[in-house]
């Protein structure tokens, strides 16, 4: 019986990583709780993409341009700093920075940011006062002890497009950038083993979070599915996506997951996604859940309603896509 018990007590040692999507609150009263509806457990570790400065400076961006602007082909966002608590009271341990939104109020901007996450002692990683510290792994601590560092690149496939979002420097501040040479070589390899091992250094496990993809397509682009593949080679344990606004598929490679979009968190506007749940046995990946939710007026809740849609994409999570052949992947969405 003893035994048994102690059985039992081992198997049930397990932790929990939610993942949430994008959180955008331009616009969105800091009195409206974000996240109320939404129930995490306390001793879970809970990640979610923050793509919006949390700043009242009035300094906007210079690299996306007033006609871009006026032509809303670039946005230029803020949300107001008192939103902290929400997340602070929404139990949200690290975000992500490195996508195209961070650095929308400058550099004072993104200080004024960094100050508050800080304080408020949410970790965060993928855009910092210069290249070092965009670039710097942060680790948080799951309930069983394990380590796990986070890091944060934002990933397009064009440089026009990453210099909009303003890339750190050595010497300024701005977003962790990772500009891809359009092929799956050794060299790319080596680079991303590199980015893995400093984050491994310092912990146990590796969560790479990429800002990548094309929005509103609810299938990822073949570079996405190329790239977290070989981010997973280059040894991550986890790959989590953002940016395309919509919930995509995800899958397990090597029996590691790779979930290529999560789609919007919270938004001002009105619309489905969904929040997964990740359980782990120390370091090892055992089990995914999709935990289906919506969002409207700046407010995130959890649903049911799209549960027809949500099984199809928890479907595709064990499809076999195929294998990246050099630089011409081939994706099938089916
Ligand atoms: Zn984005």
């Amino acid at each position: 019986m003893l035994i048994a018990l102690i059985l039992i007590n081992y198997q049930m040692k397990t932790w929990d990583l939610y993942c949430g999507g994008d959180i955008m609150l331009n616009g969105v009263s800091p009195s409206v709780p974000a996240f109320q509806s939404i129930w995490i457990p306390r001793d879970a570790l809970f990640y979610a993409n923050l793509e919006i400065p949390m700043t009242n400076v009035s300094e906007r961006t210079p690299n996306k341009s007033v006609a871009d602007v006026a032509a809303k082909k670039q946005f230029i966002l803020k949300a107001d700093p008192k939103h902290i608590s929400n997340l602070v009271r929404a139990g949200i341990d690290v975000v992500s920075l490195g996508n195209n939104h961070a650095m929308d109020g400058g550099a004072p901007g993104l200080r004024q940011m960094l100050a508050l996450l800080d304080k408020r002692g949410i970790k965060h990683s993928g855009a910092g006062v210069n290249w070092q510290r965009a670039t710097e792994p942060t680790v948080v601590v799951a309930s069983d002890g394990t380590r796990v560092a986070f890091v944060s690149y934002l990933s397009f496939l064009s440089v026009e497009g990453l210099r909009h979002c303003t890339p750190a420097t050595s010497v300024r501040a701005g977003i962790a950038v990772l500009t891809l040479q359009g092929k799956n070589g050794e060299s790319e390899l080596e680079r991303l083993k590199k980015i893995v091992l400093r984050a491994r250094s310092q912990a146990d496990m590796v969560v790479v979070a990429l800002h990548w993809g094309v929005e509103r397509q609810p299938f990822p682009a073949a570079y996405q599915v190329s790239l977290g593949r070989l981010f997973i080679d280059a040894g991550a344990d986890v790959v989590i996506g953002a940016h395309p606004h919509v919930l995509q598929p995800a899958e397990l490679y090597n029996g590691k997951p790779i979930i290529y979009s999560l789609g919007n968190f919270v938004n001002p506007g009105g619309g489905s996604s969904a929040m997964y749940k990740l359980t782990f046995e120390k370091t090892a990946f055992r089990s995914a859940m999709i935990i289906p939710t919506t969002y409207s007026g700046g407010r995130a809740s959890h649903s049911k309603r799209d549960f027809n849609e949500i099984s199809r994409l928890e479907s595709v999570l064990q499809t076999k896509y195929k294998s990246p052949e050099s630089n011409t992947l081939t994706y099938h969405a089916s």
